[in-house]
């Protein structure tokens, strides 16, 4: 019988998170006060950040970073997680490749994003702190924290997207199981949120204005911090587990990747299963290919501009030099809620902007016809944001097919189990991109 599995016992949780920032050829550029344009120390960011996240975020000398001991025992409850061979689905393509995926669905809250909540919840317990906030769109992080929160014995306050917590209210029940406070967004908890439906009283709201809302929580209450899910430095460095994990299972399966292919919202789970063997590209002149796969509705890394911009769409955080479409940017209410974002990553947008990456977009319909694929084939039926990935990957697989090469990739998803029949495409268009782009471009003058 073949392999399908590879998996790795407790004891090889990773004991220290790559810091891919230690041995980027070009460091990223410094993230900027909005009214001063001086570069941020990390003691700036304390007032919203716990300690040591604010000083990993800005890290760039060490390469390891140790996990505490404590969060690494929670991560036993779900890692290491498996590598699996998907051959059912490379039969299905008939294609040489041979398609790995990073099983991360088996973590209690469903996706990758609870590798950095428990970290985060850790560090601010830690510290003291009695309560965290953040934001949620589709309820994949916020469902995270509040299950982090519960664990280190601290509370936690959820603004989560309208939309989301219309559509979908069973992701509220997930997070109140864990015993979060949900407050649906904009809201008129917040000045942010009242200033937005005092213009439109029936926003459905974007993570951009859930993440004004929860900040603005978060420094206005004594003991309270903010936390972020993706797009942060400190966020990604923590989901380096997955790549740290894969790159000894793939020994394990007596291969490396030629291609590794990540679905892209704020770029963290991307850059967990990326950055370990991207180091190898850095360092040791591997030429491995890394694809970041986004909605054609939100594309800010094949068509967004590489610029100083908000992270939120008050325009309360500091400015961050990315790939961005825009703080205003509104986007289409597409299935892959946790793709929606305006902005890449700051250490992905450097690696983007010196080749290190390449990106694609892709529409919705054909995603889910991924997805459904990958569903009959592999028996996981994938997260919307996921479908990205795989219909990515797919496309490579089918490439292989006519090359004839043998590819092997690692395919990193998160799963969980939603899909909607109806479906329509949203490409943005370069009217609305240049609109939305204005409102960054306006920051670069
Ligand atoms: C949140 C989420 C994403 C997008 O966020 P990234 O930071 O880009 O990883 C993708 N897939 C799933 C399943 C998610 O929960």
């Amino acid at each position: 019988m073949k392999q399908k599995k590879f998996i790795l016992p407790e004891s090889e949780i990773p004991t220290a998170w790559f810091n891919i920032q230690a041995i980027m050829p070009n460091k990223p550029l410094p993230i900027l006060h909005p009214g001063t344009r001086q570069p941020l120390k990390a003691e700036d960011l304390y007032p919203i950040f716990c300690e040591e996240c604010s000083n990993q975020e800005l890290d760039t000398t060490h390469e390891w970073i140790p996990i505490p001991e404590e969060v690494r025992q929670q991560y036993a409850a779900y890692r290491c997680t498996p590598l699996v061979r998907a051959y059912d689905l490379e039969e299905a393509l008939g294609t040489p490749a041979h398609i790995y995926f990073k099983n991360e669905s088996v973590s209690p809250a469903g996706s990758h994003k609870l590798n950095s909540a428990l970290a985060q919840a850790y560090y601010a317990k830690k510290q003291g702190i009695t309560n965290i906030t953040t934001e949620t769109g589709a309820g994949q992080w916020g469902g995270a924290l509040s299950y982090a929160a519960k664990k280190f014995g601290i509370d936690c306050a959820v603004y989560m997207v309208k939309a989301s917590y219309n559509q979908k209210p069973y992701r509220r029940s997930i997070m109140q199981c864990f015993d979060a406070a949900i407050t649906p967004s904009p809201s008129m908890s917040t000045r942010a949120g009242k200033d937005i439906l005092t213009i439109n009283p029936n926003d459905q709201g974007s993570l951009g204005t859930a993440i004004s809302e929860a900040i603005e929580l978060a420094v206005s209450t004594p003991n309270c911090k903010y936390t972020l899910g993706s797009v942060l430095n400190h966020v990604c460095l923590h989901q380096t587990v997955i790549g740290l994990e894969a790159e000894k299972q793939m020994e394990l399966a007596g291969e490396y990747p030629d291609i590794v292919i990540a679905c892209f919202g704020g770029g963290s789970n991307f850059s967990g299963i990326a950055y370990p063997f991207m180091r190898h590209n850095i360092q040791d002149g591997r030429k491995t290919r890394f694809i970041a796969a986004e909605p054609s509705s939100c594309p800010k890394l094949t068509r967004g501009k590489f610029e100083y911009d908000f992270g939120d769409e008050a325009g309360l955080t500091p400015l961050l030099p990315m790939y961005t479409i825009g703080h205003t940017f509104k986007p289409a209410t597409i299935h892959a809620g946790g793709l929606r974002y305006h902005g890449a990553g700051v250490i992905m947008s450097q690696l983007m902007k010196d080749g290190f990456m390449e990106a694609i977009d892709l529409d919705q319909t054909e995603t889910f016809k991924a997805g459904v694929l990958f569903a009959r084939t592999e028996g996981i039926i994938p997260a919307p944001e996921s479908c990205h990935a795989i219909a990515a990957t797919i496309r490579e697989a089918l490439k292989c097919k006519e090359t004839g090469e043998k590819h092997g990739f690692v395919d990193m998803s998160a799963y969980d189990s939603y899909f909607s029949g109806e479906m329509t495409n949203y490409v943005l268009t370069d009217e609305e991109l240049a609109k939305y782009q204005a409102s960054a471009d306006a920051l670069n003058q």
